[in-house]
């Protein structure tokens, strides 16, 4: 009885099997242009072709291959599909008499989908018409069929999908073995330049920091994820990356289909999907006009940043690797005001850089920067910072409740002191060939300033031991907690210096999750608490004769720097590609006119409002004073 229903059931099966297969075929789509709005987290305007990745296949090689080796490609998806052919078979065959025999059913359907032209058929062409390589074009049409899947009524035919991703995550794993030679994560960030199609902007539910920074310098000229904030890491690295960027776009990853035409504005945080031809004019005029004016602003990149009122600014850089200290030198960078070393532990399978391989990455930069200042921050790992998947810390912060408010920062590396004790060393060693200042980060407790400078003495004491050269260090640490902000004259005994960690100080100040798009709308800079923790802050470093930074995005915001400027904030550390920016703020701000509002602008519950009548204030009160207008209006020409 049993057995006729399982025959009949596996004869419904093939029967719809064969349906979903003419429906895919069938399946034609008729868009029209549509908009979505994000966040917009990184300037300018890329127009490209949606690749559409799923998160968890985010890390699949994307690499362009040449006209000559598209036979060659087509010859490895080829080889791995009889591959996986004959595994299924073998598996098949395989099946104990016992086995049920939905089990056999279940591989004739993966066989099926694997043999299916709308499969491999339809990714041959990805490979010949777009010159992906073979794991691009597969992930590609696995996204196409995944939404035809999606949509269709049958249940049955919908849950199909499944077997499909299985499908799929075979091919790829064959792929990714190797036998061609080709080593995915070498190929994956195929440089721009080999771009032998159309432009590229990449679609995604989420992408991890780590995940971006694989990006950098790749074929993708923009991004849009679903999901993030406006100060999430992904979103700083975008930044960093001087990449056009809408994040929190919600539905876009759902909506967008596979090479879809995408306008992406990173200024309004719009998302325009198969634009019209005329939409496409307007965007890349506007597009020629804002590169016209950073051309413009270029110009500024070697003055050096003095306000109106003689008072000079140091303008630092941000950086994630030792090879964007020349980027950080070409934008007018007198120094690196944060280099996050944890991005040196992402994008490993499994081991952490060793002692040397550290040292080898902070001397490159040190060297890189002629005797400028290097700020390395140790290790901020743990919230939306994660170490590579398999390692057994990130397994550790994954299972954490609230990642953001566990085992983070310095909390990490005096969890892990040996690892800690070999970041320390790594960097007292590059000391050895510049100035160097290390930076340590989400300070919260005199505990953890004690247990720094243990490391620190034991750091050094092993290299003594070793008769290993170093160098001398500034020590400073990072106020992003408030309880920083508020202890900061009795931390500054043991600190030489302070960087304000803004985009942690807000998250911590208003309990606002930094990556999470829900609650994006409630993160704000312009609040009264954060503002009054930030100007407090400030004023405790400079009273204790302390140097102090921003180091947060409110750095790089042009929108803040008078208000800051107004503070007393003397050094401000941003991606390279704002400094201009901020360097023209600079040299049309009187600080003085500035600090004498701050507290008004701080008793305000509207900062932001008050700061707006501020600006306008003193912008007239120059216009009307004969000798400052030439100098002003020289500046902001
Ligand atoms: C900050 O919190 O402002 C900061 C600079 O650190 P990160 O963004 O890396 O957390
Ligand atoms: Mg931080």
């Amino acid at each position: 009885m049993r057995r006729r229903h399982a025959t009949h059931d596996n004869a419904r099966r093939v029967e719809r099997n064969v349906v979903w297969a003419t429906r895919l075929r069938a399946a034609t789509i008729v868009r029209m242009s549509f908009q979505l709005f994000g966040l917009p987290v990184s300037r300018g305007i890329a127009i490209g072709r949606a690749v559409l990745v799923a998160s968890s296949r985010i890390d699949v090689a994307h690499y362009y291959v040449s006209e000559e080796e598209v036979e060659g490609e087509i010859d490895r998806l080829r080889a791995a599909r009889d591959r996986v052919a004959s595994e299924l078979s073998a598996m098949q065959s395989d099946l104990p008499a016992e086995a049920p025999t939905e089990l056999s059913a279940l591989l004739d359907v993966h066989l099926m989908l694997l043999h299916d032209d709308t499969l491999t058929g339809a990714t041959k062409q990805w490979i010949r018409e777009r010159h992906y390589n073979a794991e691009w074009a597969l992930s590609a049409q696995l996204e196409v069929l995944a939404r035809q899947f999606d949509e269709m009524e049958d249940e049955y035919l919908r849950e199909r999908k499944a077997d499909l991703e299985q499908v799929v995550e075979r091919l790829l794993a064959v792929l990714s073995r190797g036998e061609e030679g080709v080593s995915p994560r070498d190929a994956m960030a195929g440089k721009r330049d080999a771009n032998v199609g159309d432009p590229l902007v990449l679609v995604a539910n989420d992408i991890s920091p780590a995940d971006m920074m694989q990006w950098k310098g790749g074929v993708f000229l923009g991004f849009v994820t679903d999901v993030g904030g406006k100060n999430s890491h992904t979103a700083i690295v975008a930044r960093s990356m001087d990449i056009p960027a809408v994040v929190g776009a919600r539905e876009a990853s759902r909506l967008i289909r596979q090479d879809d035409w995408l306008i992406i504005d990173g200024d309004a945080g719009i998302v325009v999907v198969d634009p019209t031809p005329a939409v496409v004019d307007e965007y890349r005029a506007i597009k020629a006009e804002r590169d016209l004016d950073r051309a413009g602003l270029a110009r500024l990149r070697h003055l050096p940043a003095v306000t109106l009122d003689g008072e000079a600014v140091e303008l630092l850089a941000n950086i994630e690797q030792p090879g964007d200290a020349r980027a950080a030198l070409e934008a007018g960078a007198v120094g690196i005001g944060l280099f996050r070393s944890e991005f040196l532990f992402m994008n490993r399978s499994g081991d952490l850089p060793g002692e040397d391989e550290q040292f080898e990455a902070y001397r490159t930069a040190v060297q890189a920067m002629h005797g400028l200042p290097v700020t390395i921050r140790t290790v901020d790992v743990g919230a939306d910072k994660a170490l590579d998947r398999m390692s057994a810390n990130e397994l550790r912060h994954e299972h954490a409740l609230n990642p953001a408010l566990g085992l983070r920062a310095i909390r990490w590396s005096l969890s892990e002191p040996a690892m800690f004790r070999q970041q320390l060393r790594a960097i007292l060693r590059a000391a050895a060939f510049g100035k160097v200042r290390i930076l340590i980060p989400m300070v919260a407790h005199m505990s953890e300033i004690r247990q720094t400078l243990d490391a620190m003495a034991r750091a050094r004491q092993q290299l003594d031991d070793a008769g290993r050269a170093y160098g001398q260090v500034e020590f400073g640490a990072m106020v992003e907690v408030p309880a920083a902000a508020l202890m900061l004259p009795a931390f500054l005994r043991h600190f030489d210096f302070v960087s304000i960690g803004t985009n942690d100080l807000i998250q911590y100040t208003l309990a606002i999750d930094r990556a999470d798009e829900a609650v994006a709308h409630l993160y704000n800079p312009w609040h009264p608490a954060v503002l009054q923790l930030i100007a407090r802050a400030i004023a405790s470093a400079r009273a204790a004769g302390k140097g102090v930074s921003v180091c947060g995005e409110m750095a790089g915001d042009p929108v803040f720097t008078e208000l800051l400027l107004g503070m007393g904030l003397r050094c401000f550390s941003m991606h390279p590609s704002q400094i201009v920016d901020v360097k023209q703020r600079v040299l049309a701000t009187d600080t003085r006119c500035w600090a004498a509002w701050i507290d008004k602008v701080l008793d305000s519950d509207d900062p932001e409002r008050e700061c707006g009548l501020a600006a306008e204030a003193i912008r007239s009160a120059f216009i009307h004073s004969s000798a400052a207008a030439p100098s002003l209006a020289a500046v902001t020409q």
